[in-house]
């Protein structure tokens, strides 16, 4: 059956950094919701305007926008085997919707790990965040830098720091992981699909744990 894995976590805590590995080592596609907004707006397409002013405030984009989005990426074909989400779903709307859409498909999710690490450093990572503008690879200035200043090691893109890692946008976005994110931990305790990490260790040792739950190999 295909898996499906939720990476949970702040804005910060590593999910695409994590994604980006693990996607790699394990074969199955990273559907990142912020990403495709992200590609959405570079293109001006009408989603991505809609979706702009929610990004630039750091406030969630509606359900009703995001959802379908995701869902059409679901949809297509390299998702056959599954796919690890990262920063989708953020309400227990969108957790609930995902989980009637998974079982339409007679599929499930798999594991939901959760990424876990301290305001503090949330605030550090994102203010040394260098992001690629090809393809959403992210970088830090001080925790993982580029081999070579400003371009992304995998494909050469200009590296950018994004308008929503300033400080006031920062503490918004996570007030709002707070706020509307954080049920989604009962929630998916509650099904016993949580699998929580210490995301405050280094990238390697978080790959090591967050490998022993995908268990793909
Ligand atoms: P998220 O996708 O959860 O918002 P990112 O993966 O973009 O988080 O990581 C945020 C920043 O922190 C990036 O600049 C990344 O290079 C850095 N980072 C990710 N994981 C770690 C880690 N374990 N230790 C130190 N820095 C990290
Ligand atoms: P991210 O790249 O995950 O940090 O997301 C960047 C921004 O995109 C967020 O601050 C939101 O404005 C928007 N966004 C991404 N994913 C979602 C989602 N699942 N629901 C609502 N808004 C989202």
């Amino acid at each position: 059956m295909a898996k499906f894995f939720v990476l949970l976590g702040p804005p910060g805590a590593g999910k695409g950094t994590q994604a980006q590995i693990i996607s790699k080592k394990c074969g199955i596609p990273h559907i990142s919701s912020g990403n495709i907004f992200r590609e959405n707006l570079q293109n001006e397409t009408e989603l991505g305007l809609k979706a702009k002013s929610f990004m630039e405030k750091g406030e969630l984009v509606p359900d009703d926008i995001t959802i379908g989005m995701v869902e059409d990426r679901l949809d297509q074909k390299d998702c056959g085997n599954g796919a690890l989400l990262d920063g989708f779903p953020r309400t227990p709307f969108q957790a609930k919707s995902l989980e009637m859409f998974l079982t339409e498909k007679g599929s499930k999710i798999a594991s939901v790990p959760f990424i876990d690490v301290e305001e503090e450093e949330l605030i550090e990572r994102l203010s040394g965040r260098w992001t690629c503008r090809a393809d959403g690879h992210v970088f830090h200035l001080k925790y993982n830098p580029p081999k070579e200043a400003g371009k992304c090691d995998f494909d050469g893109s200009e590296l950018y720091q994004r308008t929503d890692d300033k400080r006031e946008t920062v503490e918004q976005r996570i007030k709002v992981y707070f706020d509307q994110t954080a049920p989604l931990i009962d929630f998916y305790r509650e099904r016993g699909l949580l699998a929580e990490i210490d995301g405050s260790k280094s990238i390697d040792d978080v790959t090591s744990e967050l490998l022993e739950v995908v268990n793909c190999q």
